[in-house]
């Protein structure tokens, strides 16, 4: 029988991450996979399928509505060509996805393609072509996640569709119902709105994107509207009825009347559950937990002490850089380390035009601990590098410490504030104050200067431009 020092359950960015600094760390390792290509639902039908389409319909709605403000003129009709677009965005995915292969071989970690289930505490069965077992001294749990459903909901996979379906469509809707307005539905109903679909937003909480600092929500919510999409807030769904080729969606409003919204697709992106069917936890004495989680301890170690897990299967943010910071932590447990993870720091970052990006808490988490903080706001309008480019939506928010001025929080809505959100990290890191933040040089012109007069705003109300 094939023995490993470590055997990993699930490819994502969780476990193939996990793998290789196990591999790094001198560990025999292997990886099982029950889908024929790695990379989990990041890489296959998640983070890098979805960036693909948001880059493409990004240009295609740069070419049809901004290339004129540039002076660049396209004669005749610019047209989608839906299938080619898909089609790219699968030959990303290939090409990410063939990357891991390369990096498994690099790295010398053994490739299993098969259901993996717990036989003991120390043998997994591995189900593909043939039925084989391994040993393992330690497992890794990286299973990840399905995306859940409503008890009412039945999803046909055709008109009435999850992300996964979502990213793969023949046809651009007509009239795409989204319910939930949470990252999935938003990033991906602005895809379809960017290609030509009319959208409508069913949330059932008060606001999109819930989890994020309030201020967040509301101008995000603005560009929505401003892109004609229909936003339905404080929305209770009832039914979703498919009749033919059209969907028919019910739904409470705040005042208790029923409003029926009727598309040709409905996006059902109303979170993510954790995906452990088929792996026989019980077998090897693994715990879940009532909300289908894998129970881990500060070390994510589970009740089986010899097995950890990592990522969307255990509590926490489902995100693809948390599962990997997991992964890492965890192979570096085993080997006898002392790693951390500071979850505070995990930045959350929403892949729409503009970019929302946010690191630490919120003004509600700010008020709620009873914290008092001072507020630092600068919006994008006023730095010259976004008016060189035409991106003038949003602001930067630094929440300090009232007293200490240690950032607490800095919450982003804005071009390219997915990449601007890292100096935020950094200083968070390292605990800097605003003031630190606003004596850095940032080079001019650049969209990060609106990280630095922010900062100045927070310090001392001082922003420079405004
Ligand atoms: P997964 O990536 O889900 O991988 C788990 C793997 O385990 C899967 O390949 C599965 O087939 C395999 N598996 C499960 N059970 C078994 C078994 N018994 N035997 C063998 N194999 C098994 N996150 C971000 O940070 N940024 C983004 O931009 C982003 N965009 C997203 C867009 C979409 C549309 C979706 C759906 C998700 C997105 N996410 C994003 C979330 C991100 O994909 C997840 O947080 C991340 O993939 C979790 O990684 P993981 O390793 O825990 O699990
Ligand atoms: P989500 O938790 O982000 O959003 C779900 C939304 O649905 C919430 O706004 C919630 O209030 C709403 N909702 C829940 N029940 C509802 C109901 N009955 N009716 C109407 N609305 C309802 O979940 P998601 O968008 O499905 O994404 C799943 C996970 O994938 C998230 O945890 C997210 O972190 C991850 N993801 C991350 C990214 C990214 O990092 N850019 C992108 C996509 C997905």
């Amino acid at each position: 029988m094939n023995s490993y020092d470590v055997a990993i359950i699930g490819s994502g960015p969780g476990g193939y991450v996990a793998a290789i600094r196990c591999a790094q760390l001198g560990m025999k390792t292997a990886i099982i996979e029950k889908y024929s290509t790695l990379g989990g639902t990041c890489l296959n039908v998640g983070c890098i399928p979805s960036k693909a389409l948001l880059s493409s319909s990004h240009h295609y709605e740069e070419a049809t509505k901004h290339f004129e403000d540039h002076g660049i003129e396209i004669p005749g009709d610019i047209k989608v060509n839906l299938e080619k677009m898909i089609g790219r965005k699968q030959a990303v995915v290939d090409q990410t996805t063939g990357g891991i292969d390369f990096l498994m071989k690099k790295n010398n970690i053994t490739v299993y393609n098969g259901l993996g289930s717990f036989k003991d505490a120390t043998h997994i069965t591995i189900k593909g072509e043939e039925t084989i077992e391994i040993e393992a001294k330690k497992t890794i749990i990286a299973t990840g996640s399905k995306p859940s459903n409503l008890p009412f909901i039945k999803l046909d996979k055709e008109r009435v569709i999850t992300s996964t379906e979502a990213l793969k469509l023949k046809e651009i809707p007509k009239h795409l119902i989204i319910i939930g307005g949470g990252v999935i539905g938003l990033e991906l109903g602005q895809v379809y709105r960017r290609l030509g679909a009319e959208v409508t937003v069913v949330e059932y909480m008060d606001r999109i994107i819930p989890t994020m600092d309030a201020g967040l929500s509301k101008e995000l919510n603005k560009v929505f509207k401003k892109a004609k999409c229909k936003m339905n807030l404080s929305h209770k769904v009832k039914s979703v009825e498919r009749v033919g080729d059209k969907v028919i969606v019910k739904a409470d409003n705040k005042k208790g009347e029923e409003v029926i919204i009727e598309g040709d697709y409905c996006l059902v992106s109303v979170g993510r559950r954790p995906y452990t069917d088929g792996l026989n936890a019980e077998a090897a004495g693994v715990k879940i937990n009532e909300r289908g989680q894998v129970d881990v301890n500060n070390h994510l170690q589970t009740s089986a002490s010899n097995i950890y897990a990592i990522g969307d299967v255990i509590k926490g943010a489902m995100l693809a850089h948390k599962a990997e910071e997991e992964g890492v932590f965890v192979a570096e447990t085993m080997a006898g380390q002392k790693p951390h993870i500071d979850y505070n720091l995990i930045p959350g970052v929403v892949y729409t035009w503009p970019e929302v990006a946010a690191v630490g808490k919120t003004e509600e988490e700010l008020k709620a601990d009873n914290t008092a903080y001072k507020v630092g706001q600068f919006p994008f309008r006023a730095l010259g590098r976004a008016r060189a480019s035409g991106d003038i939506d949003g602001f930067v928010k630094i929440l300090a410490d009232k007293t200490t001025d240690e950032v607490l929080g800095v919450h982003m809505i804005g071009p390219r504030c997915a990449d601007l959100i890292a100096e935020a990290v950094v200083a968070m890191e390292y605990k800097a104050s605003a003031e630190d933040i606003s004596r850095m040089s940032h080079a001019h012109p650049t969209f990060a200067e609106a990280v630095k007069e922010a900062a100045l705003a927070a310090t001392e109300d001082r922003a420079l431009h405004v």
